[in-house]
């Protein structure tokens, strides 16, 4: 089984001011938090183990930012 990964791109990321927190409220166990990085608030995961693969931070980034491994079946194509 391949390793779960929450991949983010910072460049793509518009900030959690911007987007209106977005990543964070959408996921169930809460575990995405924000720090200060280049004038922006950008998210981080901090337990990953508690990640239920719902695919909804990935999903529902509007700058398409965000990359959750394994790939959800029959979701986005990479
Ligand atoms: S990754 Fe997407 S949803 Fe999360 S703060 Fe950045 S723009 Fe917003």
């Amino acid at each position: 089984m391949s390793e779960l990964q929450f991949i983010h791109d910072v460049d793509k990321c518009i900030g959690a001011d911007e987007c209106g927190e977005i990543c964070e409220r959408i996921c169930p166990p809460d575990i995405i938090e924000y720090k200060e990085e280049d004038g922006k608030r950008i998210p981080y995961v901090t337990d990953i183990e508690l990640c239920m693969k719902d695919h909804g931070c990935q999903n529902n980034c509007p700058a398409g930012a965000i990359t959750i491994l394994p790939p959800q079946e029959d979701g986005r194509d990479y």
